[in-house]
């Protein structure tokens, strides 16, 4: 059972066996995947909550996957999302067009789905690296998402469930300032209803097990704001 919060897909496609293949190799990955079947949809759910990675097909009715990537590109909220692209269009002048719109990769139809999978789980490495089983580290503490284990100046930690998805969150962006809500989206998933006090219990309970060994309490409170690591 993984401790860290699965990454979110959300597959763009309009034809109904590519995007069942793909959701299903993607939730056999270990993925949550979400489905849309045109680029108004695919906004619509972005709105509800961005995904950690967005396969997104170019050729869709009414908004296509390039104006979907263009808009998402130019939020604020969304920019960071990795979005790859699909086209059956193999030609040059489409691949540089869709790069211009912001899609970080491209992957021509008909694909494999291994090396579409490979090239999901390389954007995720860069943007969600405890997600795939990466070994974290912020100054002396060092997490590794493969065994699970979390260590502070060579001594290993014992931290629950929560507190281990709430430490990997913080350390997959040392310094980034995290809201309640944030968090509660984040680690707990935002289908489950809890308190944002909740968070302050979980963060009182990772400080504490950060320094069971001795060591300032690496976490910082930003009042107003939320909590940062760093
Ligand atoms: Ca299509």
């Amino acid at each position: 059972m993984s401790t860290v919060e699965q990454p979110t897909v959300l597959i763009v496609e309009d034809e109904p066996a590519q995007r069942e293949v793909l959701a299903y190799n993607l939730e056999a990955e270990g993925f949550s995947v979400s489905r849309a079947e045109n680029g108004e949809e695919a906004l619509l759910l972005v709105d509800e909550g961005a995904p950690d990675i967005i396969v997104l097909d170019w050729m869709l009715p009414s908004v296509s996957g390039i104006e979907v990537c263009r808009r998402l590109k130019t939020r604020p909220d969304t920019r960071n999302v990795p979005i790859i692209m699909l086209s059956a269009r193999a030609e040059e002048v489409d691949r540089v067009r869709g790069l211009e719109t912001g899609a970080d990769d491209y992957v021509i139809k008909p694909y494999s789905v291994v090396e579409l999978m490979a090239r999901v789980r390389a954007q995720l490495r860069r943007t969600r690296p405890a997600s795939v089983g990466q070994r974290l580290e912020f100054e002396d503490i060092v997490l590794d998402a493969e065994t699970h284990k979390v260590f502070r100046s060579e001594n290993i930690l014992k931290l629950g469930p929560t507190e281990f998805r709430l430490l990997s969150t913080f350390m997959e962006k040392p310094g980034r300032v995290w809201s309640r809500e944030q968090l509660l989206d984040r680690v707990w998933g935002r289908d489950i209803y809890v308190d944002t006090r909740t968070v302050d219990v979980h963060i009182g309970r990772l400080r504490k097990a950060l320094c069971q060994h001795g060591g300032d309490d690496p976490v910082r409170t930003v009042r107003g704001a939320g909590y940062a690591l760093g």
